[in-house]
């Protein structure tokens, strides 16, 4: 597994894996889904809710984060070259 520096301090940087988006909209998507569903006002309407709470909560991306001063940078995925 390779690592970079950190461009910043020049530390060394770790692959972390975070979450994608704000967990918070994910849980009230899921308590929103949750009420919908049992309250059978639009029980797909609160399936649909739901199933994108736990896709929001769940989503996670890759990261660099520097050890010294905590700086995050995105991983770029470079999956180009496919030679199938
Ligand atoms: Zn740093």
């Amino acid at each position: 597994m390779d690592t970079i520096d950190c461009r910043f301090c020049s530390g060394a940087m770790e692959a972390v894996a975070v979450h994608k988006f704000n967990r918070h909209f994910g849980v009230v998507f899921i308590i929103l889904g949750a009420l919908f569903a049992i309250s059978m006002v639009g029980l797909l309407l609160g399936v649909i809710l739901l199933a994108l709470g736990v896709y929001i909560v769940t989503s996670k991306k890759s990261v660099w984060v520097c050890k010294s001063c905590r700086t995050t940078l995105e991983r770029i995925e470079d999956r180009g070259g496919s030679t199938s």
